[in-house]
């Protein structure tokens, strides 16, 4: 090497050592050594900075958690604007190298085209289960025919089971493959934040010309605009215009169109007019399949029986499945150990235990007050008050119904009655629910959360 770049790397180092004490200070201990330590300059020059991590995890979730923490810190040490880029040195397989170039010459093209869509979320690494197949078939079929086939396309699903992937995936290949269209992603609450600064700047002629004029409006997440009149009335006139000229409308939600309650009757049928698809959490067939595409996307390699362990741990969240296989992904690079079942037990620890702890009486009982507005104490207690009795009963027959606690240990839990105390509530309550429409829903519903 020679002299100038030796200075350079000197130099990068000196000003990473005094930026990684601040970066400590800034986000603890653990967090530190885990994301931060393993991270070395390669070089500083003209304005940019080259920081060397073991896998694009790295880069993944500190692009994700902490956007701009280096950037910030290392312009505040040396007093002028930098830019951040991370180089994986990790070796990598041709098919990962296409993937990743593809994703590149993307990136540049949204970049230029200023669309707020993440270029790593494709068709391509979608997987499909039963859960989601309607969807993703719905998607598909739009992104080869826009506008033409389902018009709106409405998506709806819960927390974390790819909602944004898929819309994310048919905007980007759109952008892939059809050069001259003029597409936008907005979330609803950018939007409700763009008519806002519109209506503010007198600039609504801007905001109408920017949405009416599109090839295909993709918007995320549109509960947020319950409750949101004004945004309303311009989005049902802005899906007016595009529905007229054919142009291809996305929505997702968490809920269907009709729970959508507090929107306006007439947006809420223009959700409705083109196709409803839903995304359903993914069996265990599918969490297999998805734990094993991205651990090979990331060339980890994963035994069968751990891969089966993340798979069925985390049920109902895939955004929680990636998680533990980024910290299982992390662990190994840095310790540079295989994985194994009893590694993946142990960092997974926390994440999991959560999901697999049984449902307790005692935890039935705090709920069932709570519920009543009562405290577990009086419940526990010898009070036969109507007030207290009821919900006393309520948590013996839930508990009968959720646990496996015998007869015996409920009652001994819900202060110190006997079995066949336990079995009379029990009787008690079926009758009460078989002849009371609104306690027989209030006892489902308390169910049902229980059971989550
Ligand atoms: P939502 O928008 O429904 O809350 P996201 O689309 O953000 O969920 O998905 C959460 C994470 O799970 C993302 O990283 C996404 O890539 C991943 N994911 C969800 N569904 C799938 C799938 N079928 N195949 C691969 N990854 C998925
Ligand atoms: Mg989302």
């Amino acid at each position: 090497m020679n002299k100038v770049l030796v200075t350079q790397v000197e130099k990068a180092i000196d000003i990473w050592d005094k930026c990684l004490s601040i970066i400590k200070k800034e986000v603890g201990r653990s967090v530190y050594e885990l994301w931060f330590e393993p991270i070395k300059p390669s070089s500083l020059d003209n304005g940019k900075i080259i920081l060397e991590v073991p896998n694009r995890f790295f880069k993944e979730w500190i692009e994700d958690y902490h956007p701009t923490l280096i950037s910030d810190v290392v312009e505040g040490h040396i007093g002028s604007p930098i830019e951040v880029e991370f180089s994986i040195v990790a070796r990598s397989t041709p098919k990962i190298a296409r993937v990743e170039a593809s994703r590149e010459k993307r990136k540049d093209r949204l970049a230029r085209k200023g669309i707020f869509l993440n270029p790593k979320y494709t068709f391509d690494n979608f997987v499909v289960g039963s859960s989601n197949e309607f969807a993703r078939a719905a998607a598909e079929a739009v992104s080869k025919d826009p506008g033409k086939t389902y018009n709106p396309l409405f998506i709806y699903g819960g927390v974390g089971l790819g909602k944004t992937h898929l819309i994310m995936a048919l905007g980007n290949y759109i952008v892939d493959k059809r050069r001259n269209f003029n597409v936008v992603y907005v979330s609803s609450e950018q939007f409700t934040n763009e008519v806002v600064s519109a209506i503010r700047h007198s600039k609504t002629e801007e905001l109408k010309e920017k949405f009416r004029n599109l090839d295909m409006l993709l918007i995320d997440d549109i509960q947020f605009i319950e409750n949101k009149p004004t945004t309303q009335d311009e989005l049902f006139h802005t899906l007016n215009v595009l529905y007229q000229n054919q142009k291809q409308i996305v929505i997702s939600s968490d809920r269907p169109p009709m729970e959508i309650s507090k929107v306006t009757d007439r947006l809420r049928s223009r959700f409705s007019m083109g196709l409803i698809a839903d995304i359903q959490p993914p069996d265990v067939e599918t969490r297999i399949a998805i734990v094993q595409k991205k651990a090979e996307a990331e060339m980890m390699h994963l035994p069968e029986d751990v891969i089966h362990f993340v798979a069925t741990r985390v049920k109902s969240n895939i955004r929680e499945l990636e998680g533990c296989l980024i910290r299982l992904g992390a662990h190994m690079s840095l310790t540079g150990a295989q994985a194994s079942l009893s590694m993946a037990k142990n960092i997974l620890k926390d994440v999991v235990t959560e999901d697999d702890r049984p449902l307790t009486v005692d935890t039935i009982m705090k709920r069932v007050a709570d519920h009543y507005g009562i405290r577990v104490p009086d419940m526990k207690s010898r009070k036969r008050t109507k007030d207290i009795a009821l919900p006393r009963q309520v948590a013996m027959f839930i508990a009968r119904e959720l646990t496996e606690a015998s007869l015996s240990e409920i009652g001994k839990v819900i202060g110190g009655k006997d079995h066949a105390t336990v079995i009379y509530a029990c009787k008690q309550m079926k009758a009460r629910r078989a002849k009371d429409d609104s306690f027989d829903r209030m006892i489902e519903n308390l169910m049902s959360k229980l059971r989550q």
